[in-house]
């Protein structure tokens, strides 16, 4: 559920990133799905260079795990440095 991907901000293709040591803060959600936590997990990438266009860029977002393993929603952007 690591495995995301992003949008380069400078070429609009996608670029396949590993968010799992990037993540700077998981929160456990209130809202009851019954069928366990919905966690949500903030990623921060301080540097990551575009392998289409060599652009630099720093990734920022948010992924939701639910149920727990998986990934639910992801919303990563980038901006180009
Ligand atoms: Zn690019």
């Amino acid at each position: 559920m690591y495995d995301q991907t992003v949008k380069c901000e400078a070429c609009g293709n996608n670029i396949d990133v590993n968010v799992k040591d990037s993540i700077c803060t998981s929160q456990v959600s209130k809202r009851e799905r019954g069928m366990g936590n919905e966690i949500c997990h903030i990623v921060e990438i301080d540097h990551l260079v575009c392998p289409y266009c060599g652009a630099e860029l720093e990734i920022t977002g948010q992924f939701i795990e639910y149920p727990e393993g998986c990934c639910e929603t992801t919303n990563l952007l980038s901006r180009v440095k």
